[in-house]
């Protein structure tokens, strides 16, 4: 099962609550919120749980944050991500018609030249439009 291979991989224990919210991640292909991926775990697993599991996979690299357009902090899967080298600087997409949002891990955030006296610590960079699957309807 690949989410217990990605676990492994981490030198993560594989506990219930991270084996649940990681296939819950591979099955949906997109970000999700808390509450989402809370709404989907099974109910024994409490909330402070979820969130701490969150935070554990965005330290080792197996997830990241992504910024929605409600100010809504959703999490996506890493493409080769590691603990000590956790890079995205690529573009999000929003679609307005199925509300997903989209990692396009192949497409690279462009450089921006910020005033003197300005440090970049992170980039976001938000698309919102029609996706490929709502524009084949
Ligand atoms: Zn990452
Ligand atoms: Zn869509
Ligand atoms: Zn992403």
């Amino acid at each position: 099962m690949e989410a217990l291979h990605l676990l492994k991989d981490l030198n993560l224990k594989s506990t219930s609550c991270r084996k649940e919210v990681l296939m819950i991640m591979l099955a949906k292909g997109h970000a999700l919120s808390h509450s989402e991926i809370e709404k989907d775990v099974n109910p024994s697993i409490d909330r402070v749980t979820v969130y701490r599991t969150l935070k554990t996979f965005l330290d080792k690299g197996l997830i990241h944050k992504v910024l929605d357009d409600a100010g809504v902090t959703k999490y996506a899967l890493c493409q080769g991500c590691r603990t000590d080298d956790h890079h995205h600087e690529h573009v999000h997409f929003k679609c307005s018609n199925c509300g997903q949002t989209i990692c396009l891990d192949e497409i690279d955030i462009p450089p921006i030249t910020l005033p003197a006296g300005f440090t970049s610590a992170e980039k976001n960079l938000l698309i919102q439009g029609v996706c490929d699957t709502c524009s084949a309807l």
